[in-house]
């Protein structure tokens, strides 16, 4: 609520009213001051890694070149940080292409617990650090009509973050749970937690925790602010619970009609 003010006085000098002109703010107010802070916040975390680039190539330039030992670490460092930017740009792709009127999904009908399974063996193949994959997958056929390139992403964005937060010999949890007319599915790790009181927010555009220990290990603050949207598009929801030092659940919903599954077997 903002309030605006107007005092009426007369050529004496006399004050002899008031006017308050209270007023919400707008909702296109509130898009403006979302979009100009977005702006804001994009620019600062590019400004982040070209800054730590220039200075590392700064030093290089003036001798570090020479140095075998160091040389390599500041090349590496440069090449980190490129990555990270390119990551960044691309998600922000991403974010745009989904503001844009025009976006469509391409689903197509496809059995869920199959197509979860064959993500989580691509996890389980390539992983180069010690956790345990636990799935309480339903063997039966659950259809659901998604676009699988932009489910892959979210489940790709929620994974990886299991894996990221994991502790050493952690163990993660994948469930479907069908519903009369949803799927709910949920991914649960035994990594360091959120803060109950900021554990929606993670799904929020630049939102960390940690801001210095993410950036360490690579994120761009967008991930799961893409699957949001994304599952939003899919009509379904996304949530997290969370308990400090013992783990996170993210979970997300798909629409599904449980009583069309007799028509598939
Ligand atoms: P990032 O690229 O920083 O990982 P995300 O949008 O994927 O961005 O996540 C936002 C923030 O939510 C992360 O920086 C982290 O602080 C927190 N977070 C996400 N998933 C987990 C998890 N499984 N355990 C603990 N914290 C998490």
């Amino acid at each position: 609520l903002r309030a605006n003010f107007s005092v009426i006085q007369k050529e004496s000098g006399f004050v002899n009213g008031l006017i308050a002109v209270l007023h919400d703010i707008t909702e296109q107010e509130k898009i403006e001051m979302e979009r100009r802070e977005f702006v804001a916040n994009v620019s600062h975390e590019l400004r982040t890694p070209l800054t730590t680039m220039r200075s590392y190539l700064e030093a290089l330039a003036d001798g570090a070149w020479k140095d075998d030992e160091i040389a390599p670490q500041f090349l590496q460092t440069t090449r980190t940080e490129t990555e990270r930017m390119i990551r960044l740009v691309n998600d922000l792709l991403q974010l745009s292409k989904m503001d844009r009127e025009d976006y469509r999904l391409s689903k197509e009908w496809i059995d869920f617990s199959i197509y979860f399974n064959k993500i989580i063996d691509r996890f389980e193949l390539t992983k180069n650090q010690n956790v345990t994959f636990i799935r309480e997958i339903p063997e039966t056929p659950m259809f659901v009509e998604i676009d699988q390139d932009k489910i892959t992403q979210v489940l790709d964005n929620i994974i990886s973050n299991a894996m990221k937060y994991s502790p050493e010999g952690g163990r993660i949890t994948y469930r479907i749970k069908e519903e009369d007319t949803q799927i709910v599915v949920s991914i649960s790790d035994e990594g360091v937690g959120i803060p109950s009181e900021n554990v929606n927010k993670i799904f929020d555009r630049f939102y960390r925790v940690d801001k210095a220990r993410t950036r360490r290990l690579g994120g761009t603050g967008l991930g799961l602010a893409i699957a949001k949207e994304m599952v939003q598009a899919h009509q379904g929801d996304i949530w997290a619970e969370s308990v400090e030092g013992e783990g996170t659940t993210v979970y997300f919903s798909l629409p599904y009609d449980r009583m069309a599954e007799d028509d598939w077997s």
